[in-house]
């Protein structure tokens, strides 16, 4: 009989660092770590973010030595597409899986000429609870990594093809207006958002990258501080009475307070730049003449631009969307005010492509979404000249 072998025991597998969610600095610390030249940060980069490279056997200008290095210690890993949707409209959609179950979606929308807006996810699920919000009834589950933020990004620029060197974009504008409060997440964000701009990421422009927040004061500072990017806010309500009910994080950042903080973001812009307001329109509950008053009155010193969002229905919201009748009023309300008030009209409906509100699924730790748990109704709310940065 043959002994038992003993068992050898288990190294501990060592997992491979993501290159896909590294800034240019920390792509530059890993080779400098590794002994390698700092240039080939660039160099990986744009074999990742120009041409979707996934493997280091596609990037030929890195010696055969090196390539080889990489694959031991590092990978690029997109996250996995479950689902791929293209709309009639252009609209195209895609599901992410994110782990335990739960997917994330994110949008790319046409907005005529060559514009491609696309709508990015931040979070798994959101903890902030606005009343009206779909992601919100679902909970929160957990914060996305830079390399699934920017990797929404990837999938999206690979559904078209690499970037040619002719300067081919795919996706020319991005909002951070997927699931998910971006400014709760906010370092992951941050990288994200600097490989967009970054010239050997996606050299997108930074009026056309928009952050979208409820309102987190501190962070809206210290995000001032550290990017130049746009600034849309979600406000819904024109007071804090009202405000409180429906974004409840405006208890802890009141309205005067919100305002003040978007005073100081654009006087950190290195340009003449406009903060986008965000007013979902509920029936019967912020649409009424008083409501756009008030609104045009609080926003006077804020240099703005409104954008209405006839409120998106789903079950047990307990909230509905205004007549097509009462939502021109509200808009000829702001008109007379001087604001345009664009409406945003609706987009891939066949793909429940709703950019905004996107659904995904969530495994909620929470059990909020017991009290919601039904199915849901998205419609897409996307104007064609929606958001207007750049
Ligand atoms: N958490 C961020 C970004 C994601 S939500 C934020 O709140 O800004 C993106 C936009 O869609 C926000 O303005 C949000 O208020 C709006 N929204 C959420 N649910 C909606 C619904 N049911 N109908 C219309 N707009 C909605
Ligand atoms: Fe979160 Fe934004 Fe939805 Fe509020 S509106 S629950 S902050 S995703």
């Amino acid at each position: 009989m043959t002994p038992n072998k003993p068992e050898t025991p288990e190294t501990p597998i060592q997992e491979k660092t993501n290159l896909l969610g590294m800034t240019l600095a920390e792509l530059e610390a890993f080779f400098l770590q590794l002994g390698e030249k700092k240039f080939r940060a660039a160099q990986v980069m744009k074999w990742m973010h120009h041409r979707c490279a996934a493997s280091f056997d596609e990037m030929t200008d890195l010696s055969k030595k090196l390539r080889e290095k990489l694959q031991t210690c590092a990978e690029v890993r997109p996250p996995k597409v479950v689902l791929e949707d293209i709309s009639s409209d252009g609209t195209r959609k895609w599901v992410l899986e994110v782990g335990d179950g739960s997917h994330v979606e994110t949008v790319l929308i046409p907005a005529g000429g060559n514009r491609r807006t696309l709508c990015v996810s931040s979070q798994v699920g959101c903890s902030l609870d606005c009343s009206f919000c779909s992601t919100g009834k679902q909970g929160f589950q957990r914060n996305l990594t830079p390399a699934e933020i920017i990797g929404q990004v990837w999938v999206a620029q690979k559904s078209f093809g690499p970037r040619k060197d002719s300067g081919n974009r795919p996706v020319t504008n991005v909002v951070m207006m997927g699931m998910g409060e971006p400014l709760m997440n906010y370092q992951p964000v941050l990288s994200a958002m600097q490989i967009m701009l970054e010239d050997n990421g996606y050299g997108i422009s930074k009026r056309r990258v928009t952050v979208s927040t409820s309102g987190l004061v501190p962070q809206l500072d210290k995000l001032g501080d550290e990017i130049d990017v746009s600034l849309a806010i979600s406000l819904h309500a024109p007071n804090d009475e009202l405000r409180n009910q429906l974004v409840p994080i405006n208890k802890k950042y009141p309205i005067h307070e919100l305002i003040a903080a978007c005073q100081r973001y654009l006087k950190k812009c290195g340009d003449s730049r406009e903060v986008t307001i965000e007013y979902t329109l509920m029936a019967g509950i912020n649409d009424q003449q008083e409501h756009a008053l008030e609104l045009a009155r609080i926003l006077k010193p804020l240099p703005c631009k409104i954008n209405l969002i006839p409120f998106n229905p789903f079950p047990h919201s307990g909230y509905e969307r205004p007549s097509r009748n009462q939502v021109m009023r509200f808009q000829n309300w702001l008109h007379e005010q001087g604001y345009s008030a664009p409406i945003r009209t609706t987009r891939g409906d066949d793909i429940d492509a709703a950019c905004g509100q996107l659904v995904g699924r969530v495994q909620d730790k929470t059990r909020r979404s017991a009290r919601y748990a039904e199915e849901r109704i998205p419609a897409a709310l996307v104007d064609s000249n929606w958001p207007s940065a750049g």
